[in-house]
C-alpha cells in the first residue's frame, strides 16, 4: 500500500531545513506522497527511513527508456487508470516488425520504408517509433547481419526478438551503445537474459504464460538485480489481453504491486487489415505501452495513430496552432477575412475547407488557450475585445480595406458587441466548416458590396 503524506512525514528528519526545495518537511512529505518529488532531494534522511520510504517514493509504474539520443523511446511512468483523472505521460510506442530471414535487399527496403513512413495530423508530424527485429532464423550470425542492415538504415529504437541468449548476446556485443529492448526472458532462459540485461544495461522483457507465471518471473528478475523490465503475459485472445493488461495496470496503480509496476508490450498477430486495427486500438486503449505491428500500410497505421493521438493528448494542454493572421492563396485587400480560435482541430478543420473553396482568404487565429470556438466563447476566451485586440496586433486593417469580418456561425451572438468594439461590419459564417466553400464563393464575388 502507498504511504500517506503523514506516514511519510513521521519518517523525515523534521528539521524544516528547506534543502529539498520545500518550505517544510511536511510539504516535502506531501509531494512525495503525490509522486511529485524524489527521496534523494532530502540529503539528511536516515538509511532506515530511506528503506521504509522507498516504496512511497517510487512511481507505481516504472519509466523505461529504450534506445539512445533523439530517437530514444520512453515508456511507462503512468499514474492513473483513466486519462481524465490527470493525464497519460508516455504514448504507446509503435514498432514495426522485420525479420532476419528476409533477403538483404528486402530487409533494407522495409527498414527504409519504416524510416520514411510519416503522417501529418492536426499540425503534428508523426513517425513510427521503433523497429522490432525477429530472430526467426534462430542463428546469431544472421541476427547480427540483419541488425547491421537495420542500424545502417535507421536510427530508431530497436527491439531484439529472440529467446536464444547467444543471438541476443551477439547483437548486444556488436552494438554496445544502442540500448535495445531485449525480448524475451522466459522461465527457461531467465538467468542468462538477466545477466545480459545487467551487463549491457539493456531493458528486458519478461515473457510468461499468464499472470501467475509473469508474477514469478518478475520477482525472480528483481531478486537477480534487474529493474528495467517490460511485461508480456502472452494473452491468447483479445479478450484475455484486455483482462490481463487491465489487471496489471490496476494492481500496479491501485495496490502498488511492485512485480507488475512495469510497462506492458503487446503483439498484433492478425494479418487481416481490420483485425490489425481492432487489436492495436484495443491494446492502445487498455493498456499496452508498446505494440508490435507487422504492417506498413498507411490505411492500417493511420487509424491506429489517430486513436493514439486522441488518447495521449494531454487534456490539460490542448493541441494549439500559433495565433496569427494566416493567408490562403493569393490574397489582396479585397479578400474575405475570417476569424477563429487556436484549437488545433478547429484550425485543421477550417483550413482545408478554405483551401477547397479556392477563394484567396485571410483567417485570423486568436489565442483561446487551445479551446474550440464555442468552449472559448463560454469561457470568455473568444470575446469581441480579444478578437479586436488580435486584429490590431496582426495589422488586419493594413491587410484588407473592406472592414468586414466573418465570424463562426456558432457565435453569432458576438455580432452586435463586436461591431461596437471594432467598428467593423460583422458577417455570420456557416456553423460547420464544411459550409465554408459555398459561403466563401457567395461572399467573395463582390466582398465590398456584401
Ligand atoms: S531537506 Fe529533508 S529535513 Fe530538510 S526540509 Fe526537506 S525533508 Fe525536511
Amino acid at each position: 500500500m502507498a504511504l500517506s503524506g503523514l506516514d511519510i512525514y513521521r519518517l523525515l528528519p523534521k528539521t524544516n531545513c528547506k534543502k529539498c526545495g520545500s518550505p517544510t518537511c511536511l510539504a516535502f512529505a506531501m509531494k512525495l506522497a503525490m509522486k511529485k518529488a524524489s527521496l534523494d532531494q532530502c540529503p539528511d534522511i536516515s538509511e532506515e527511513a530511506k528503506k521504509a520510504l522507498d516504496q512511497a517514493s517510487r512511481p507505481p509504474i516504472a519509466t523505461i527508456a529504450i534506445g539512445t539520443g533523439d530517437d530514444k523511446v520512453e515508456t511507462g511512468g503512468e499514474t492513473v487508470l483513466f486519462r481524465h483523472e490527470k493525464t497519460f505521460y508516455h504514448q504507446t510506442a509503435i514498432a514495426i516488425s522485420v525479420d532476419d530471414t528476409l533477403s538483404d535487399s528486402d530487409l533494407t527496403g522495409k527498414v527504409k520504408s519504416i524510416e520514411e513512413m510519416s503522417f501529418e495530423r492536426v499540425g503534428q508530424h508523426i513517425v513510427i517509433d521503433m523497429i522490432a527485429l525477429f530472430n526467426t532464423s534462430n542463428s546469431a550470425e544472421k541476427f547480427v547481419n540483419a541488425l547491421d542492415k537495420v542500424i545502417s538504415n535507421s536510427k530508431k529504437a530497436i527491439i531484439l526478438i529472440s529467446e536464444n541468449p547467444k543471438a541476443i548476446e551477439a547483437a548486444l556485443k556488436k552494438y554496445p551503445d544502442k540500448r535495445p529492448l531485449i525480448y524475451a526472458a522466459t522461465s527457461d532462459n531467465l538467468r542468462e537474459m538477466c545477466e545480459l540485461s545487467k551487463t549491457h544495461k539493456a531493458p528486458l522483457t519478461l515473457k510468461a504464460n499468464g499472470l501467475e507465471e509473469l508474477d514469478k518471473l518478475s520477482m525472480e528478475a528483481a531478486s537477480l538485480g534487474v529493474g528495467e523490465l517490460i511485461l508480456d503475459p502472452c494473452p491468447g485472445t483479445l479478450n484475455q489481453a484486455l483482462n490481463d493488461f487491465t489487471q496489471i495496470r490496476r494492481l500496479s496503480l491501485k495496490k502498488n504491486y511492485r512485480a507488475f509496476g512495469y510497462p506492458v508490450i503487446a503483439f498484433v498477430k492478425d494479418k487481416d487489415k481490420y483485425q490489425i486495427v481492432r487489436q492495436a486500438c484495443t491494446f492502445i486503449a487498455k493498456y499496452a505501452s508498446l505494440i508490435v505491428v507487422d504492417s506498413l500500410e498507411r490505411e492500417v497505421l493511420l487509424p491506429i495513430i489517430t486513436l493514439r493521438q486522441n488518447i495521449y493528448t494531454d487534456p490539460q494542454k490542448p493541441v494549439t496552432v500559433e495565433p496569427k493572421l494566416y493567408q490562403f492563396g493569393s490574397v489582396d485587400e479585397n479578400s474575405p477575412f475570417m476569424v477563429t480560435t487556436n484549437f488545433s482541430l478547429t484550425f485543421y478543420t477550417v483550413a482545408p475547407e478554405i483551401e477547397a473553396s479556392k477563394i484567396p482568404a485571410y483567417l485570423l487565429v486568436t489565442d483561446s488557450e487551445g479551446m474550440s470556438v464555442l468552449t472559448a466563447w463560454a469561457a470568455e476566451k473568444f470575446t469581441p475585445e480579444i478578437i479586436y485586440e488580435t486584429m490590431k496586433k496582426f495589422d488586419v486593417e493594413k491587410a484588407v480595406s473592406h472592414k468586414k469580418m466573418i465570424i463562426p456561425g456558432y457565435v453569432s451572438v458576438l455580432s452586435g458587441k463586436l461591431e461596437d468594439v471594432s467598428g467593423w461590419k460583422v458577417m455570420v459564417g456557416p456553423k460547420e466548416a464544411s459550409g465554408l466553400p459555398k459561403y466563401l464563393k457567395e461572399v467573395s464575388t463582390n466582398v465590398a458590396a456584401v
